[in-house]
């Protein structure tokens, strides 16, 4: 079986150090493995992405020496993948809409995959009730029924490699970190887990190579993978580069960027060295 592992960044913001190392990881494992590396564009919400930090994208990874299959995936130009995803979820009762406010409910995993996850658990409204406000125009999510989730699998077989640590272990995953998840936002349709895991699954990738941010992403995106019948890839969550300040690099720190240091006459040779890479 052929390695394939790839890089997915949201294009809301320019590249900093932590992006380059994640990328560099997966790029050289891919190498090591004599298998194929993907760039894929997260571009699901068109609120927050633009078009020159895609640019930025694709000119920072080359100017850092990788290169990637071509063409390169672009989630908003696939939407019809999540939307099939989806009706098959809703068509066996996994799914169910939520109208509740964001004001209602704090975290929206389905716009900031990072950090730890808060896990929302609801129900659907009964039928007329969500008939008034189906009438009335309200907007809503489309949330995991996750009670009915796990009734529809068996728990205990919802395991997956990690090989980021020490030694590779086989975990089984807790979707209930993640509660009813979103999986399809009120105003893009999709939401990051379904896209990530129909993605993956599509593009055939046996390694997700990515920061142990996302660690806990992954115990809903193994329910997911089961729920739509897709294979799980081997995981591999890194650890996240700190900078001077001791901090994770963020893109909302403003973390120096890579165009920044390019400016400032970085070479890539450097960078690479500097963060383990030869
Ligand atoms: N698009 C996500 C991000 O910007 C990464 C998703 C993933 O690697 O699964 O961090």
């Amino acid at each position: 079986m052929t390695f394939v592992t790839r890089f997915a960044p949201s294009p809301t913001g320019y590249l900093h150090k932590g992006h380059a190392f994640s990328a560099l990881t997966a790029h050289a494992a891919a190498r090591a493995a004599g298998g194929r590396f993907l760039l894929r564009i997260e571009d699901i919400d068109a609120t927050r992405c633009r078009p020159r930090f895609e640019a930025a994208i694709h000119e920072d990874l080359a100017w850092l020496g990788l290169g990637w299959e071509t063409p390169v995936r672009r989630q908003s130009q696939h939407m019809a993948d999540y939307e099939a995803a989806l009706a098959r979820l809703r068509d066996r009762g996994l799914a169910y809409r939520c109208f509740r406010t964001r004001k209602e409910i704090a975290e929206d995993i389905g716009r900031a995959p990072h950090g730890p996850m808060e896990a929302f658990r609801g129900r659907p409204l009964a039928p007329s009730e969500e008939a008034d406000l189906l009438a009335q125009g309200r907007p809503f999510a489309w949330r995991l029924s996750l009670d009915v989730a796990l009734a529809a699998v068996d728990p205990a077989g919802l395991t997956f490699r990690e090989e980021g640590g020490e030694r590779p272990v086989t975990l089984t995953a807790r979707p209930e970190i993640g509660g009813d998840v979103v999986l399809a936002r009120k105003d893009v349709g999709v939401a990051y887990h379904l896209a990530v895991v129909v993605d993956d699954a599509l593009q055939g990738v046996t390694h997700v190579i990515r920061g142990e941010d996302l660690a806990e992403a992954t115990h809903v995106q193994r329910l997911l993978q089961a729920l739509l019948e897709l294979p799980t890839p081997v995981y591999r969550h890194h650890r996240l580069l700190v900078g001077p300040d001791g901090r994770r690099y963020a893109k909302r720190d403003k973390a120096q960027t890579l165009r920044e240091l390019r400016e400032a006459g970085t070479a890539p040779a450097a960078l690479r060295r500097e963060l383990g890479f030869d």
